[in-house]
C-alpha cells in the first residue's frame, strides 16, 4: 500500500495519494494544496534531442512570448541589472533581456542548449546551477520560465536561487501549472500539464507562496494567467497526440494567445480563447501561476 509521503513544499503530514498517472503516484497536500508526482523521478534532460531546430522554425512566435514575460518582469528589475534565466531552453528570455539592455544570461542542463547559445551569440551555460560557480548574491533577478514543474526538489532549488539574488533583487516565476485552475479542476488525469516525468509539481498559490516565503523571498504579486486552445482541444478529445501536439500548444498555454492555423483554431483564437482567459484570470481560475517576490 502506498504511503504519500509529507508535502514537499510545506512538510505537513496531511498528504493524500489521488490516483496513478503514467507510473508516477499523484499526492496531494491538504495543508497548502501543492501537488506532485512520486516515483522514479525526473526526466533525464541532458541528453534529450535537440529542440533547436524546433525553436529556430518557430522563432518568431517565441521570441514574442519572451518580450511579453520581459515585460512582466523588466518593471522590477533595475536598468541594465544582471537576470539569470533559469531552464532557458531555447535562451531566448536571454536574448530578449539583452537586447531591452539587460546583463542576462542562462542555464539548464540539456546539452543541446550549447547549439542554441552558438546559433543566437548568447550567454547560455549548460549544467547544473550549483556547478556554474556563481557568487552569493551577484543576481538582480532570478527568472524561472516554464522551469519549476519540472524540478524534483522545488523548495532546495528555490534555496539555491535565492541565494543567487542580491537583497532586494527579484525572484520571477512566469509560470508554473496551477491546480487551483479550471482546468484541473475539469479535466482532472486528461489536464495536459498532468505530465509526469516531464512535470513533477503541480502549484496551488499557498503552495507557491509558501515555497517563495520559506527562502526569504517575500511574495509581491501572484496572479493565474492563461488557458488557450489546449484547453478546448483537450476538452474536444484532441489533447495529447503526442511530443509534437503538445509543443505546439506549449507558446498558446503559456501566452495564452493562440496562434491561428485555420478552421476551429482561427476562430478560437480571435474569440473564445482570449475572452475566456479574461474571465479565468479574474476569478483566478487560470491554468498558470506567475510570481514576482523579493529577496529580503
Ligand atoms: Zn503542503
Amino acid at each position: 500500500m502506498f504511503q504519500p509521503p509529507p508535502c514537499l513544499i510545506c512538510r505537513s503530514t496531511r498528504t493524500a495519494r489521488l490516483f496513478s498517472h503514467q507510473g508516477y503516484e499523484i499526492c496531494r497536500c491538504r495543508g497548502c494544496g501543492h501537488h506532485w508526482a512520486v516515483g522514479d523521478g525526473p526526466k533525464d534532460y541532458r541528453r534529450e534531442p535537440s529542440r533547436l531546430e524546433f525553436y529556430k522554425a518557430q522563432e518568431a512566435p517565441h521570441r514574442a512570448l519572451m518580450r511579453k514575460n520581459l515585460r512582466l518582469v523588466a518593471p522590477w528589475i533595475r536598468s541594465g541589472g544582471k537576470i539569470l534565466d533559469f531552464g532557458c531552453g531555447s535562451g531566448f528570455f536571454t536574448l530578449e533581456a539583452r537586447l531591452a539592455g539587460f546583463d542576462s544570461q542562462g542555464v539548464d542542463l540539456a546539452e543541446w542548449v550549447t547549439d542554441a547559445a552558438a546559433h543566437w551569440q548568447i550567454p547560455l551555460h549548460v549544467g547544473r546551477i550549483e556547478h556554474a560557480g556563481h557568487a552569493p548574491e551577484s543576481f538582480d533577478a532570478v527568472v524561472a520560465i516554464v522551469s519549476m514543474e519540472h524540478l524534483p526538489d522545488p523548495l532546495a532549488m528555490t534555496g539555491t536561487l535565492a541565494r543567487l539574488i542580491r537583497p532586494g533583487g527579484v525572484f520571477a516565476v512566469l509560470s508554473v501549472p496551477h491546480v487551483g485552475g479550471l482546468p484541473w479542476k475539469l479535466l482532472g488525469e486528461r489536464w495536459w500539464d498532468l505530465d509526469p516525468p516531464m512535470h513533477l509539481q503541480w502549484f496551488s498559490r499557498r503552495s507557491i507562496r509558501s515555497l517563495c516565503e520559506q527562502n526569504g523571498l517575500r511574495v509581491r504579486k501572484v496572479r493565474t494567467t492563461g488557458v488557450g486552445y489546449a484547453f478546448f482541444a483537450t476538452l474536444a478529445g484532441r489533447g495529447r497526440q503526442g511530443r509534437s501536439a503538445l509543443d505546439d500548444l506549449q507558446y498558446e498555454v503559456n501566452s495564452g494567445e493562440s496562434a491561428p492555423q485555420g478552421g476551429l483554431r482561427t476562430l478560437l483564437s480571435r474569440a473564445a480563447v482570449p475572452f475566456a482567459n479574461s474571465l479565468l484570470n479574474l476569478t483566478r481560475l487560470g491554468n498558470n501561476l506567475t510570481v514576482i517576490a523579493v529577496k529580503e
